[in-house]
């Protein structure tokens, strides 16, 4: 029997627009569409526009890079039961998901998100619904942050649903904000809040039920597209990276490339309300979560303190929540501190695949 299906209640209109009766197998699964049935698919829900000069189609899709500009590209993976399960990700969902989590890559760099390619491995009797509700979520995310798909691949699986996605981005050279940047005494920001995708997972795996606002952070994460080019373009930042893997782990790789180290003050970590309340009475400590949880898809960056005022008002006007959370240092350490200054301790890092 198939698992409940979760649903989120406060992204409503999302999650109204998923068919709840979608099976993920079938006995007669994808022989018929087959491979060009649902490439036809696939390609019939696209919103192009002047960029594309040739999509899918061909053999190779062409694309027209605006003047002055430079490419960004990143590609991801997300596989059955090493990135998601099919008893929690309804597929519309996750089909949103595995693009955003792409375009959150190129955000980091301040990148603007251009075209993507999507390539399918997918085990032969799965459902014609579970194929067409994930490319309808995937067209969804396409179509909130401008993106156009222009190729990819398609074929079989003998095991699970292998999900790869290719995201090309440009933007002006002087924009571009990499991880390397970063300066003793900047500020160390956080956009949102920490922890929750975290807590919701643990939650999920131990068979608890989960408040529907709290479950979006998991299942139908934002790429923070907006705020990333708001401060990219102001100049605002000197290094970005988007928080996958925990903020300990993520803002250890700014550190790394910046050749420097940071402190992170564990009692300014923006808890969310909804994370404090499901987090009452859990064994794994809050913080715990905010350090080293993973996919909260927000972004990390790091500033001059002369900046502080100008970022605030930046966040605002984009309608984003932002918090200081630390401070960069010239010692290669990075250590997260509690209150009184002293190191909080770690039992685990951030999530690495082959630990
Ligand atoms: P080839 O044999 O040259 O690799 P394919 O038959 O795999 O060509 O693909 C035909 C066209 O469909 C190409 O333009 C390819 O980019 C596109 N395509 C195939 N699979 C997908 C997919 N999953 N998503 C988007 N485009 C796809
Ligand atoms: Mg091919």
């Amino acid at each position: 029997m198939r698992p409940a299906a979760i649903k989120c209640r406060n992204c409503f209109n999302r999650c109204a627009r998923i068919d709840s009766t979608v099976t993920r197998s079938s006995t007669s699964g994808l022989a018929d569409p087959g491979e060009f049935g649902i490439i036809s698919q696939i390609a019939a829900g696209i919103a192009s526009n002047d960029t594309v000069v040739t999509g899918i189609g061909d053999d190779a899709a062409v694309t027209a890079v605006s003047p002055g500009m430079q490419l960004l590209t990143s590609t991801d993976m997300l596989l059955e039961d090493v990135h998601f399960r099919s008893a929690w990700h309804e597929p519309y969902l996750l089909g949103r998901k595995s693009l955003a989590v792409s375009i959150s890559d190129i955000a980091a760099m301040g990148g603007i998100p251009r075209w993507s390619l999507l390539s399918l491995a997918l085990p032969t009797d799965i459902s014609t619904g579970f194929v067409s509700q994930f490319i309808r979520g995937f067209h969804s995310m396409a179509a909130d942050n401008g993106v156009v798909l222009i190729g990819g691949d398609t074929c079989s699986s003998r095991s699970g649903v292998a999900v790869s996605v290719t995201i090309i981005g440009e933007q002006y050279p002087e924009l571009i904000v990499r991880r390397s940047g970063a300066k003793p005494d900047d500020d160390i920001w956080v956009t949102g809040s920490l922890g929750d995708s975290a807590l919701v997972l643990e939650k999920l795996e131990k068979g608890d039920s989960v408040p529907g606002g709290l479950l979006c952070s998991l299942l139908d994460p934002v790429p923070q597209v907006s705020a990333a080019l708001a401060l990219a373009g102001a100049g605002l930042v000197t290094a970005m990276i988007d928080i996958s893997d925990g903020i300990l782990a993520d803002f250890g790789h700014i550190a790394e490339q910046s050749g420097v180290g940071g402190l992170i003050r564990i009692h300014d970590l923006p808890l969310s309300a909804g994370f404090h309340s499901l987090a009452r009475n859990f064994p794994a400590t809050p913080y715990h979560m905010a350090l080293a949880g993973g996919e909260d898809y927000q972004l990390c960056f790091t500033a001059n303190s002369s900046m502080r005022k100008n970022i605030d008002s930046c966040m605002e006007n984009c309608g984003i929540a932002v918090t200081r959370v630390g401070i960069v240092t010239s010692c290669r350490d990075v250590v997260a501190v509690n209150p009184d200054g002293s190191h909080y301790i770690m039992k685990s890092e951030g999530f690495n695949h082959f630990r």
